[in-house]
């Protein structure tokens, strides 16, 4: 065994070489592994063939089969490198032109056998059985690279925000409550019963103060707790490079950001991706109907309203905004061929998203329209709505005429069930959607507006004047960074101004003497000198996910909690002992009843 001199950066004292290392190369040495028996194969009366598997793969060991080994028992295995017999080369296996021959074995440990088998083959096993047995999941080749790719993307990550300066901050997890935005989990007080800290929805106001501090640049690889219906891209805790730089503009912050993406992206792919675009919100809206454009392909909403100006077609009249989409026959054959049925579930699903209805033509010979209102408009209109769509024949037409964003809505949704791609599917598109409105639609029970992204986001100076009269039209510094269609992360430049601050809260519903009580430990330190700064947050999770070919990020996650919130390896959540609740002044309701 090497001396720990000598030592490559594989070995240990238990061995000299990990397992899919071993080359022809090697042939002749003598050597020792440790791992896992991934499979056992007779061979003739006395030997067995062994696949030892580590985290690097798999090796062939030629055994004694008198030795009582058996699948995922742990051995230790010293042997010669031999090359495999003609004829007996695996070509699909790092290791597949040599073995280990004459082995003496060790066994570690000894194993009961695995729930699922720990290979491809546990893909298909339910995934309650693979989170209840993690750390046999994670045993496997797809979850070794998955988050040995998660690794290497936060450590780029570390390495870029280090290279700009920036200062790796830890910020408390035990907080009070914060207005941005997400329901917040609660930690009973124990020493003040009745009284609750909440875990971090981000770091967004200590890094802010941050920046009052003087700090200028920071940064942390942060986990979030947000209490949010769970979803493929979403997960209680996740995990966010957060940052926050002052005496900034927006540029500088979008070019900061993208030096820490380009560097991930690099390190697990090995290319630098194009230089990311950049598009406004409206835009977006207008050209993908969503804040989240997937930008790997066409399908673009046209705009149509002045198309049917002077329709006499009621539907169209009477909206404001008339918009559709052209499903091309030649790149989505299938789509553009629906029948009834198809076109019928494509009419309710644009309901269900809002619309009051959905127009379909397909488009004929000779460019003629077929839907059941096309005769109710005009050649005129006809003639100029196929031209403006550049419509060919075999295509079929989606329009939708409704208010400006539920006919944005609609259709990119729309556009999205028709022909987006799997999320981890390539090319990788980043695109900066930029000067989101300050505030989306109101909180049903305040009557006021909500947050576009969190109340905390610098008004558009060019909007600014309209923040009272006319709130709902004035845009907001606020970028996000989307990668194929997903949301990676958002940031702002920020209000550092206490009064236009407290213009902000008002309009939110919340006074000035609210403020002061609920925020006035992150208002009363504006007043002492906050340099005007911005930041921004991408969750990592996501795009490791991306990265690695994920289509969920819980594949990207060592113990995530599964679709329902729980863990079924540790059970959480459990309830707790009666005294536990007593100590923090806590009596339960009955639970509710189920609906
Ligand atoms: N705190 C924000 C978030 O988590 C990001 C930011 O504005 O910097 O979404």
């Amino acid at each position: 065994m090497p001396t720990q001199q000598n030592r490559s950066i594989e070995s240990t004292s238990l061995r000299t070489h990990l397992c899919a290392n071993l080359r022809a190369s090697d042939v002749g040495s003598t050597v020792t592994v440790c791992g896992w028996v991934a499979r056992r194969r007779e061979h003739g009366e006395h030997l067995a063939f062994l696949d030892v598997r580590d985290y690097s793969g798999i090796v062939q060991c030629v055994v004694d089969n008198a030795v009582d080994v058996r699948s995922e028992w742990v051995v230790q295995i010293t042997g010669k490198v031999q090359p495999r017999p003609d004829g007996t080369v695996n070509k699909n296996l790092s290791t597949g032109e040599i073995e280990l021959s004459d082995c003496t074995i060790t066994v570690l440990n000894a194993a009961e056998p695995p729930p699922f088998p720990i290979d491809a083959r546990a893909d298909d096993v339910d995934e309650n059985v693979r989170l209840k047995y993690r750390y046999l999941d994670i045993r496997r080749e797809r979850m070794q690279r998955n988050l040995r790719i998660r690794s290497k993307v936060n450590s780029a990550i570390r390495g870029a925000m280090e290279a700009q300066q920036f200062v790796e901050v830890e910020t408390p997890f035990l907080m009070p409550s914060t207005p941005e935005g997400a329901r917040e989990f609660l930690v009973p007080s124990r020493k003040e019963p009745g009284s609750f800290y909440a875990l971090p929805q981000s770091p967004q106001l200590w890094k802010q103060l941050l920046m009052v501090a003087g700090i200028d640049r920071y940064y942390q690889i942060a986990r979030c707790l947000r209490d949010e219906d769970l979803r493929a891209d979403r997960q209680y805790e996740f995990m966010q490079l957060d940052a926050e730089m002052s005496f900034v503009t927006k540029d500088d912050v979008l070019a900061a950001i993208s030096k820490a993406v380009v560097a991930a992206a690099e390190a697990v792919l090995g290319e630098t991706p194009p230089t990311i675009e950049q598009i406004t919100w409206r835009d977006a809206m207008n050209r993908f109907g969503v804040d989240k454009p997937d930008m790997r392909f066409g399908m673009e909403l046209v705009e149509l309203t002045a198309v049917f100006s002077s329709t006499e077609f009621k539907a169209f009249s009477s909206a404001a905004c008339i918009k559709g989409i052209r499903v091309d026959a030649t790149l989505y054959p299938e789509q553009a061929a629906y029948g009834r049925n198809k076109l019928d579930a494509l009419t309710d699903r644009a309901k269900q998203i809002g619309a009051k209805g959905l127009v379909w033509m397909k488009v004929g010979e000779g460019l003629a329209l077929d839907s059941p209102v096309a005769k109710f408009l005009s050649d005129a209109e006809r003639a100029s709505l196929v031209s403006s769509m550049g419509a060919q024949n075999g295509d079929l037409l989606l329009l939708v005429a409704d208010e400006w964003a539920t006919t944005c809505e609609v259709l990119g949704t729309l556009r999205n069930d028709l022909a987006r791609p799997p999320v981890h599917e390539g090319p990788y598109k980043y695109v900066w959607v930029i000067d989101f409105p300050l505030f989306v639609g109101v909180n049903a029970t305040t009557g006021k507006p909500q947050p576009g992204h969190h109340p905390f986001c610098q008004p558009h100076p060019d909007d600014i004047e309209r923040l009272e009269s006319d709130p709902m039209s004035v845009r907001a510094l606020a970028y996000d960074l989307v990668l194929n269609g997903w949301e990676l992360g958002s940031g702002s430049i920020r209000i550092h101004d206490p009064e236009m601050q407290r213009r902000v809260f008002r309009q939110l519903g919340i006074s000035d003497e609210d403020a002061d009580k609920r925020f006035g430990f992150f208002l009363q330190p504006f007043k002492y000198g906050a340099p005007p700064h911005g930041g921004f947050a991408f969750g990592t999770d996501r795009l490791v996910a991306i990265l690695a070919g994920e289509e969920n990020i819980r594949e990207v996650i060592a113990f995530p909690k599964t679709q329902s919130g729980s863990d079924p390896m540790t059970n959480a959540p459990t309830p707790v002992n009666p005294a536990q609740l007593n100590e923090l002044g806590i009596r339960l309701l009955p639970p509710p009843a189920k609906s």
